[in-house]
């Protein structure tokens, strides 16, 4: 079980939890290799995803971690909603808190909207991504998947470059490092840095160049141009040849170092195709981890270990 009935932000779990959940998820990506992939954990539980933004990965791996633990899902998208009508979150999520569901996945452009409904609603509340605040299960998958590929996490350098000012996945993936003893740079330029890049509590470098070879990790971010007011570059072209990771910059890696993007990738701005498709790129596991790591999430959250039905 963990201390917090949410993860809203980073701040919900720690470092304890985290190796917690991480230790869960392992044996979850067990059952995900069997022919066979469901378990009777959360049976009867109800778990709705509940989603104001498009999203292709976060929604379908929560979807799929609720099913194969085989707790009831709904999936609630806001086009095909009351939203539409000009419902406010507040009284979807009271309409929703009376049919009673146990734990609700939340995307919004707003930062803050988890906790709105934790106010609102008697459930646990996961945040799947809220403006360009935190997501913290993608930052979760992403310690996971860093600690499968290079057997630790303690001492990493983990460079993630682009877009720190608008990518709430930097939000929740910064302090996830520092909490398991990893150190964050953050390696941008100064357009796409929030205002005071200190409070972030990572390092800060302008030239992924020199960043490069001392690197274990390096996190592409995709550049959110839905959310800049203006470009914050003069083109994609020189975004490129600036911060776009290409087979010329991946060779200025350390051998062992990895190649991490959390999806949807511009191919071609901040990453080059052939990088993308490359043996050093762990983004299909980084997907394939986000299942194994959001039923971890579902199964502490609820209790399923109390429930007599665990693993
Ligand atoms: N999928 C991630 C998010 O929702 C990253 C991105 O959209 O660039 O924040």
């Amino acid at each position: 079980m963990l201390a917090s009935r949410h993860i809203m932000t980073m701040d919900d779990v720690t470092a304890d939890e985290i190796a917690l959940i991480l230790e869960t998820a392992e044996s979850f990506a067990e059952v995900n290799q069997r022919r066979i992939k469901k378990l009777p954990t959360l049976r009867g539980r109800t778990v709705v995803n509940l989603f104001f933004e498009p999203s292709t990965r976060t929604r379908t791996s929560f979807e799929i971690a609720a099913k194969r633990l085989s707790a009831d899902g709904i999936n609630f998208s806001a086009s095909s909603s009351a939203t539409v009508k000009g419902e406010t979150l507040r009284d979807t999520a009271k309409t929703l808190a009376a049919m009673a569901c146990d734990l609700v996945v939340v995307r919004h452009k707003y930062a803050g909207a988890p906790q709105m409904l934790a106010e609102v609603m008697d459930c646990s509340i996961v945040n799947g991504g809220d403006g360009v605040h935190e997501h913290p299960t993608q930052a979760l998958l992403d310690l996971y998947t860093m600690r499968q590929a290079l057997g630790k996490l303690a001492g990493l350098r983990v460079g993630i470059v682009g877009d720190i000012c608008h990518s709430r996945v930097a939000g929740s993936l910064v302090p996830a490092l520092r909490k398991v003893g990893a150190t964050p740079v953050v390696i941008a330029p100064p357009t796409l840095l929030p205002a005071r890049p200190d409070v972030l509590g990572a390092e800060v470098m302008w030239d992924l160049d020199e960043a490069l070879p001392a690197l274990d990790v390096c996190y592409l971010l995709r550049v959110q141009f839905e959310r800049a007011d203006a470009m914050p570059f003069p083109s994609n072209r020189e975004y490129a040849s600036l911060y776009g990771m290409n087979l010329a910059r991946m060779a200025k890696l350390p051998r062992h170092a990895i190649v991490m993007h959390p999806g949807p990738m511009n191919r071609g701005v901040e990453i080059s195709a052939d990088v993308a498709d490359s043996d050093r790129s762990v983004i299909l596991e980084q997907v394939e981890s986000g299942v194994a790591v959001r039923m971890a999430v579902m199964y502490l959250l609820l209790g399923g270990a109390d429930s007599g039905a665990a693993a």
